[in-house]
């Protein structure tokens, strides 16, 4: 994949907005901060239908699929896919996934559990353009959603440990079917600080059971060699690629920077805030 054609690769579908907190990675959830930010009078923890719920089908006047062919569909970003709230509308999503083979679909969960119940008929061991990305923060959550993620027929899982808030071990979680573990800090104003060294002791359980790794962003507080930074937003990727610690990241084609912009949210950072920010961060 040419990686500066990346905002040519993927497209963002949101069926629906708003979600409820389940667990400590929700505190400063992005899609709170982003309505927050744009003055939405809407609360966030009301999920509703969008008007572009059925985009991936949706024509153009020439009779061509609005979203071309071979895009990375990132799907539900601004709620969780699995949400009960949405439990009337994800038939027809799935349909819709059918229907689109011609590209993938990617969503990121958090309620991984309730997957299980919710799959469409004629799913048998997983949709081909469909990839699944199970969302950590904890050792807690880790243990109780990785064993489920595991047991499920899922054709392209991933592990997203963001935001990551502890030290964490998923070294007995790691199999075969694991395409990609990737992690990053917390953005926003109110930003869980994120050690490098959980980041490098991830890294090292996916190099020891060969699961490619990918550091997507350090977030906004980030403590390296007990030093904290603050890092604008705009950096928080940029830094995560100085670090250049990824491995085997492109064996299959999701797109960190892709990722990246649709987790950090809007959230600008505070101007009152003294700014650390290092761009030799990695050089000490
Ligand atoms: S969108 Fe994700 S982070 Fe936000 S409340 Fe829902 S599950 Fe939590």
């Amino acid at each position: 994949m040419n990686k500066n054609n990346l905002s040519e690769i993927y497209v963002g579908w949101n069926p629906w907005h708003g979600c409820t907190k389940i667990s400590p990675g929700c505190k400063y959830c992005y899609v709170y901060r982003q309505d927050e930010m744009y003055g939405s009078v809407t609360n966030s923890s009301l999920c509703s239908k969008n008007a572009a719920f059925d985009l991936p089908v949706k024509k153009n006047r020439w009779g061509s699929y609005k979203i071309p062919s071979g895009k990375i569909i990132f799907t539900c970003f601004t709620s969780d896919f699995l949400l009960a709230d949405a439990d009337e509308w994800r038939d027809e999503c799935w349909r819709m996934m059918r229907i689109r083979s011609d590209c993938m679909f990617y969503f990121f969960t958090k309620r991984i559990d309730r997957l299980k119940e919710y799959l469409p008929p004629d799913w048998n061991d997983g949709y081909d353009n469909v990839i699944i990305g199970c969302t950590i923060e904890n050792q807690d959550r880790a243990d109780y959603r990785l064993p489920i993620f595991l047991s499920l027929p899922i054709k392209h899982k991933t592990i997203i440990a963001a935001p990551l808030l502890e030290n964490i071990f998923i070294s007995d979680y790691l199999d075969s079917s694991i395409e990609e573990v990737s992690v990053g800090g917390e953005s926003g104003m109110y930003a869980r600080p994120c050690n490098y060294d959980w980041i490098l002791n991830l890294r090292e359980q996916c190099i020891q059971k060969d699961i490619p790794f990918n550091f997507h962003q350090t977030g906004a507080n980030f403590i390296k060699d007990k030093r904290l930074y603050r890092i604008k937003r705009r950096y928080q990727k940029s830094q995560a690629q100085k670090a250049n610690i990824n491995y085997k990241i492109g064996k299959f084609s999701i797109p960190e920077a892709a990722l990246s912009n649709l987790m950090q949210g809007g959230c600008p950072d505070s101007e009152s805030f003294r700014e650390l920010t290092l761009f030799d961060m990695w050089e000490d």
